[in-house]
């Protein structure tokens, strides 16, 4: 066997049988459109110490279905900074780029039952409504004009949708007030929340631990799962790291890449952060040993219905 087809095979190989020792398979997502930060970190750490605790699968897959958002080398610093800290993935780093054909499968298949419909409302015309939809094209006849640049939205049906999420407890969300969701953008991209439903049921995600910024994508993504036949994962929402304006560590307010090198202090911030009993004999540790011990600590219990930690009250003592 060639040597790249070897190792191939002998990532599948772990992958799957990682799969059958444990029914617990999760998953970091993230989006290349800068490098990881600490607000970032502390969603990757904590899915993965989330994972091998219950002595599951942790995967990664890159989101890089929106190509102006996107910046050139972010989804190698990316990786880089998982590996530096120590987050080693099991089997192949999934990208969206190449999940084309399945998107456009599922959108065929929704558009056939109906679900799913044309809009051509413009920016302009639900400026005093978004991000919520009020439903303008339902029943509009003209949308599906070939020639009218139309996004296609996931028609919601009004439902309902509760869920238990393990650290927010439970959690309703009208998708009336929510809006008819869209599936497929207007520029011809696929939409997020129709890519992490497909791909979340073809990696087999059990669970998923996110930021709680994400938390109304969860009814949507939910009601798509159900409408398509898919498994619904258990979710977990983290708490937000905050600046000092209050305002979530983000690419968009320049928060600071994770450093590269002497890795360590940062780590244990994060383990701080995410509510574990460190103490300064455990920061002297490798990352491979602080890695180890948070798993055998791991809970989150801590962080029960909390929303945000500042980052400000992350000291090193
Ligand atoms: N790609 C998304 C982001 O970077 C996260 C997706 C998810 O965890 O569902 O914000």
């Amino acid at each position: 066997m060639q040597k790249s087809k070897k190792d191939k095979w002998v990532t599948e190989f772990i992958h799957k049988s990682l799969q059958k020792r444990s029914p617990y398979t999760g998953r970091f997502a993230p989006s290349p459109t800068g490098p990881l930060h600490f607000g970032s970190l502390i969603a990757a750490l904590a899915s993965y110490l989330d994972a091998r605790a219950a002595s599951g699968c942790w995967l990664v897959r890159i989101e890089d279905i929106d190509p102006p958002r996107e910046q050139p080398g972010a989804s190698d610093l990316i990786l880089k900074a998982l590996d530096v800290y120590g987050l080693h993935w099991d089997g192949e780093v999934l990208y969206q780029h190449q999940r084309l054909g399945a998107y456009r499968d599922t959108l065929a298949a929704l558009k056939g039952e109906a679900l799913a419909y044309p809009c051509i409302c413009t920016r302009k015309e639900l400026a005093s409504y978004l991000p919520n939809y009020p439903g303008f094209c339902r029943s509009r006849t003209d949308a599906g004009c070939p020639e009218l640049a139309h996004a296609i939205r996931f028609n919601a049906m009004d439902q309902v949708v509760v869920f238990q999420d393990r650290i927010q407890k439970e959690q309703s969300f009208s998708l009336e007030e929510l809006g008819d969701f869209v599936v497929f953008r207007k520029d011809g991209l696929f939409a997020y929340q129709l890519a992490v439903v497909v791909d979340d049921e073809h990696q087999g995600v059990t669970d998923i631990v996110r930021g709680i910024d994400l938390i109304d994508s969860t009814p949507r993504q939910i009601t798509l799962q159900k409408a398509l036949g898919f498994h619904t994962p258990r979710y977990a929402h983290l708490p937000v790291i905050t600046n000092e304006f209050g305002d979530k560590l983000s690419k968009q307010n320049k928060a600071a890449a994770l450093p590269l090198k002497n890795p360590e202090p940062t780590l244990w911030l994060a383990m701080k952060a995410l509510g574990l009993p460190v103490d300064s004999a455990i920061r002297n540790g490798s990352v491979e040993e602080m890695l180890i011990w948070a798993q055998q600590h791991w809970s989150l219990s801590p962080l029960q219905q909390q929303t945000s930690i500042p980052e400000a009250s992350l000291t090193l003592d």
